[in-house]
């Protein structure tokens, strides 16, 4: 086994779960209602090691959105099904330095990154566009969240249509993000931006939970073998280029700081959901919707500074 005595690793982890149990920090969503209704109790932590074996504690088996974890998802299938060289051809891999949804193009007028809502937006146009452009919008969903399903061990997903038609009621700025990259012909040729919008937010709006989105997470751990399946879902190139994404781009205005002070590959999403990959180790899923003004979830960091601390898990601790 990767993690030899699992029974102490799980103390660990339990004691570090009741640590931010208790931390009362931050404030849920609040820009549609759907969300703004979240419970701030809500607190869960995931764990699937590459070699399968699993733990969770709390509120694991509470669906949430994806919001923005779906964004390594979409940029690993359209790596997957495009290749890195057209993918990269429309979108950068540098961190923005400004906010997830800031109107703002690189110097190529491009946008920066693809875990950038911006980003996000043109990596669904790719998909939607390039691959399988007969497909409709409806079987694209089916397409995608089962390619999303194999990441996670084929557990189903789910969908709340609720968030998804608030989201699309409330989100001028994703529109004007979209009509932006349209006006620098950021698309494709015959992108549909309606039907790239309603993708995207779609993909937002799909539902997991943690033990769920641990199974994604150590699937990245993994290469791209899923450890519950062993099914190949990833080529290795394509989780190398999703995990550095992750670790430069993952966590909104504090990507530096946590690469720095953490040291692995994340992402965090508006919902309060962080994915976390520990390579060749395992993956892990923390959820708890009260964010950080910089939008982190406020319980999913303190866990991550109390992991690193216990193990040597940052990339940099074995030199
Ligand atoms: N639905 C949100 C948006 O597009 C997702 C962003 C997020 O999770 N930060 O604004």
């Amino acid at each position: 086994f990767v993690i030899p005595d699992f029974q102490d690793f799980i103390k660990d982890i339990e004691e570090m779960y009741w640590a931010a149990k208790s931390n009362t920090d931050g404030k849920v969503a609040s820009y549609i209602p759907q969300l703004a209704r979240a419970n701030p109790d809500c607190w869960g932590v995931s764990v699937c090691t590459i070699d399968g074996q699993r733990f969770s504690i709390g509120d694991v088996t509470v669906p949430f959105t994806l919001q923005s974890t779906s964004k390594p998802l979409t940029y690993a299938m359209a790596l997957e099904t495009l290749g890195p060289d057209v993918v990269h051809k429309y979108v950068g891999t540098e961190p923005s330095g400004r906010n997830f949804n800031e109107l703002v193009l690189d110097f190529n007028m491009k946008p920066h990154n693809p875990m950038i809502n911006a980003g996000a937006i043109l990596v669904c146009s790719l998909l939607k566009t390039l691959d399988k452009p007969e497909m409709t919008l409806a079987e694209k969903f089916d397409y995608v969240m089962s390619f999303f399903s194999r990441l996670a061990g084929n557990e189903v997903l789910g969908f709340n249509n609720a968030v998804f038609l608030s989201e699309r009621e409330a989100a001028d700025r994703n529109y004007a993000l979209g009509f932006y990259m349209r006006e620098h012909k950021c698309y494709p040729e015959k992108t549909n931006l309606r039907e790239c919008m309603d993708f995207y937010f779609q993909c937002c709006s799909m539902e997991a939970n943690c033990d769920i989105m641990s199974i994604m997470a150590a699937t990245l751990a993994n290469g791209g073998i899923c450890p519950i399946t062993d099914e190949k879902v990833l080529r290795p190139d394509s989780v190398r280029n999703v995990l550095s994404l992750m670790h430069s781009c993952g966590m909104y205005d504090y990507s530096g700081q946590f690469a720095f002070k953490v040291g692995l590959p994340a992402k965090s999403g508006v919902s309060g959901a962080m994915l976390i990959v520990v390579p060749n180790v395992m993956g892990i899923c923390t959820w708890s919707p009260p964010l950080d003004p910089l939008g982190n979830s406020c319980r999913g960091l303190q866990f991550c500074d109390a992991m690193i601390e216990r193990f040597n898990f940052h990339k940099y601790d074995n030199i």
